[in-house]
């Protein structure tokens, strides 16, 4: 191939194909740098050699697709480039063909200035010729062999579930696939395999995994896809702990893949652990824990500055950064945003000057150094009851705050530019999330997942308060998958339908297949999925998800190459019983 050719070939009569990347003319000798996925070789063709060779190669141009025979030559010292592995070498061409020719490409591969994406996705093609963007294919499909590789040599199987399906529960909208056969009726594309990969356990497959595409209705934001790759699986009988071994083993194959040693295992934390330290169910550890500073002041000084008593006081530290002017505390405020949960209090030089000694003993408690910046966040006075804890509600307030600022001053922030991966299990996650528009509680994972056993007898007293048995792989606060141990006696299931508002019919309609099903010997079971996507776009140092998608969709859930979505034909709707309005 056009990468492999070294010194050691000199001499060696060799046949290349591949694209040309770039055309020298000097006038007597014309070089052409010919590439395929492995690299690029240079070919040369002398006027004094073979004019009529010579006049063909002048007829090239960039990326028409050529094959040539010659002669691996050895270059002078002079000529030697350093910068390519096949540098040491070029080919003295005999004969050339022309495979194919090619219009003037809109960008070039080689161009050392990238396209605008819109080009990009457009001429997905040749974007994809580009040598970043082979890397990056190459390593996805590394990383899913790694993937394979260990699960099976584990004892899983991969088992493919249908796309055709019903809807699944994941909290998105599902994509509809109208039925021709029954005018009316809809498929529905999966949001994730969940109920067959629960399904298939009950069937007796013991472990089960697929790295498989899911599909999700949700509202547009800047690095999501419509669909995208799940490595998804579940065991039987596990405990937790057999599920993050089973992640940490094929995760540290991956990042071997990409020449990454990670250490398994990995730090455990519980969600409770990680809202109070953190503030953010996903906690990204190379950042200072938050510290909750209420015993510096008395409950009278926090009732001048407005700030709740009996609430938490959560110092930020942000190192380094120094107190900030006035001007910045200002901008920075629209990061805290408008919030009826949490207060902020910003100015750390002014509350010094009426309360001296808690500033000092603040600063003492929050591990605060002269040079960095500490602001607080508490609970404001009055406090409406609502789903959240309140004292959760400020420190998520002031998690959410502290991401702001850390990617704000990304530069002077050292630790967010700390290398390494700082891996970390969140687990004992709240069962059920409140919904404030809609008045309701909502699974925070999904209606299947376990409930702690010792927290059952407040499914119906204080739901807010019930663990789950769910857990989260969170790397540099990224979560890159969630998962949990499932419910596996239909009564429980029951139950907990009941606990989300839905009555035993409005359960029987949605679920009737898989509560059945779980009447017939259901064992323990649980399991997790992953992101293929974000792990791939992690190992290649990539800033989107579009950049190890082989053809992506844009931030507005368009394909530009083959320009979808797009209207069909009436005579399609018309088959199908659809009326457009
Ligand atoms: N099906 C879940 C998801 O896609 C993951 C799991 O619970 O295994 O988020």
């Amino acid at each position: 191939m056009c990468g492999e050719l070294r010194a050691e070939h000199a001499g060696q009569q060799v046949i290349l194909m591949g694209w040309v990347n770039r055309r020298r003319d000097l006038g007597n000798v014309i070089f052409i740098d010919v590439r395929d996925r492995s690299g690029l070789t240079q070919l040369v063709f002398d006027k004094s050699d073979n004019a009529a060779l010579h006049e063909k190669a002048s007829n090239l141009r960039n990326e028409y697709v050529i094959a040539a025979i010659g002669k691996v030559r050895k270059r002078d010292d002079k000529t030697i480039n350093r910068n390519i592995p096949t540098g040491e070498i070029e080919v003295v061409v005999t004969e050339l063909k022309l495979l194919n020719e090619s219009k003037q490409p809109p960008f070039l591969p080689g161009d050392p200035v990238l396209a605008n994406e819109e080009m990009r996705l457009k001429y997905r093609y040749l974007d994809l010729r580009r040598e970043p963007m082979q890397y990056n294919i190459e390593l996805r499909h590394k990383v899913a062999l790694a993937i394979r590789e260990n699960l099976a040599a584990k004892g899983f199987f991969e088992i493919e579930t249908p796309f055709m399906t019903r809807s699944t529960p994941e909290g998105a909208r599902d994509y509809l696939v109208p039925s021709r056969v029954y005018p009316g009726e809809f498929y529905a594309l999966p949001q994730s395999p969940q109920l067959f990969k629960q399904i298939l356990m009950i069937s007796g497959f013991d472990k089960y995994f697929q790295i498989v595409r899911c599909f999700r209705d949700e509202d547009l934001r800047a690095d999501r896809q419509p669909e995208f790759t799940q490595i998804d699986l579940e065991m039987t009988f596990p405990q937790m702990d057999r599920v993050f071994e089973v992640v940490e083993g094929f995760l540290q194959a991956c990042f071997k893949v990409a020449g990454f040693e990670i250490k398994p295992p990995f730090q455990r934390m519980s969600y409770d652990d990680s809202i109070r330290n953190y503030g953010i169910d996903k906690p990204d550890l190379r950042l200072p824990k938050l510290t909750d500073v209420r015993t510096a002041f008395t409950a009278e000084q926090l009732q001048t500055v407005q700030l709740n008593p009996e609430l938490p006081v959560v110092a930020i530290r942000i190192p380094k950064i120094d107190e900030l002017s006035r001007k910045e505390r200002d901008d920075n405020r629209p990061l805290f945003g408008e919030r009826k949960e949490a207060r902020l209090v910003d100015d750390i030089k002014r509350l010094e000057k009426s309360f001296p000694e808690a500033v000092v003993k603040l600063r003492e408690m929050a591990g605060a150094e002269a040079e960095d910046l500490l602001v607080l966040v508490g609970g404001p006075l009055q406090t409406e009851k609502i789903g959240l804890r309140a004292d959760y509600g400020v420190f998520m307030a002031a998690g959410a705050f502290r991401v702001e600022l850390a990617r704000k001053y990304a530069d002077r922030h050292m630790a967010f530019r700390q290398g390494g991966f700082h891996f970390t299990w969140v687990t004992d996650f709240p069962m059920f999330e409140y919904d404030e528009t809609e008045k309701r509680w909502n699974p925070a994972h999904h209606p299947f997942t376990s409930p702690h056993e010792r927290d059952m007898d407040k499914l119906e007293s204080d739901p807010g308060a019930v663990r789950a048995l769910a857990y989260d792989i969170v790397l540099n606060g990224t979560e890159l998958g969630s998962g949990s141990i499932r419910i596996h006696r239909p009564d429980i299931q029951k139950q907990i339908f009941r606990a989300l508002g839905m009555t035993d019919e409005e359960a029987k309609a949605r679920f009737g297949f898989f509560l059945e099903a779980l009447e017939y010997g259901t064992p323990p079971h649980g399991g997790i999925a992953l992101g293929l996507d974000r792990i791939v776009m992690i190992l290649a140092g990539a800033e989107s998800l579009r950049e190890v998608i082989p053809f992506p969709k844009t931030a507005k859930a368009v394909d530009l190459m083959v320009d979808a979505p797009t209207p069909v034909s009436e005579a399609q709707l018309k088959d199908l019983g659809i009326k457009v309005r």
